[in-house]
């Protein structure tokens, strides 16, 4: 695309693109941002250029989900991506409307209780509990994909579950009480009188980990 239509000018024109920053307020909240904009070439006007103001739009949003301690889009997404679910897919699992997560990857502000909904699922073990309780609504091909993420986060030291029972066992009173990204030790400790027990017997008769 090499001209823009340009009001000014009532004319297509060529254009410049500029980096600016700007302040714009989006639900009380003011925020500052680096955009790129578009000028006309010839009477040095701005122009607008839709694809940039897409672009754009969701610099504002998320500058605005940051200060608001909500998840940017790139948060939903990369923990979307984390458990191997389609955007479909984590809002039902989430009891959302199908298109709930596509809107807020493409940069829509979620309320409060979607936001403290999504950040639970940071926690390997909260999501676990509610996939465990919704995988019926999910295909077998995507709960398959969703197991084997979980399978692959369940390590210790690099080790999954059925290579290290006892290890497991050692560490427990161990402080490694950030494991975001590894084994969830409160939770999946927490949870020995249900299928979590299996961490042992199908260690020992050297069956798959649930
Ligand atoms: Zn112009």
């Amino acid at each position: 695309m090499n001209t823009l239509y340009c009001d000014v000018c009532d004319k297509e024109r060529s254009f410049e693109v500029r980096e600016e920053t700007r302040t714009y307020t989006v639900r009380d909240t003011e925020v500052n941002v680096n955009l790129f904009l578009s000028y006309c070439k010839t009477c040095k006007e701005e122009v607008y250029n839709r694809e940039m103001e897409i672009h754009n739009d969701g610099i504002v949003f998320n500058a605005y989900k940051e200060k608001n301690g909500l998840l940017t889009s790139h948060e939903v997404k990369d923990l979307r991506e984390k458990y191997g679910l389609s955007q479909q897919n984590f809002a039902r699992l989430l009891g959302f409307g199908d298109k709930t997560v596509t809107r807020y990857e493409n940069g829509s502000i979620q309320d409060r209780a979607h936001d403290n909904l999504m950040r639970l699922m940071k926690k390997i073990g909260n999501f676990r509990e509610l996939w465990s309780r919704r995988k019926e609504i999910l295909s077998k091909q995507a709960n398959r994909k969703v197991a084997q993420r979980l399978e692959k986060m369940d390590t210790l030291w690099g080790l999954t579950k059925r290579e290290l029972p006892i290890v497991y066992i050692a560490t427990e009173s161990n402080a490694l009480s950030d494991a975001d990204e590894g084994f969830d030790y409160e939770t999946d400790l927490s949870e020995t009188d249900g299928e979590n027990m299996s961490w042992y017997s199908n260690t020992e008769r050297g069956g798959t980990v649930s």
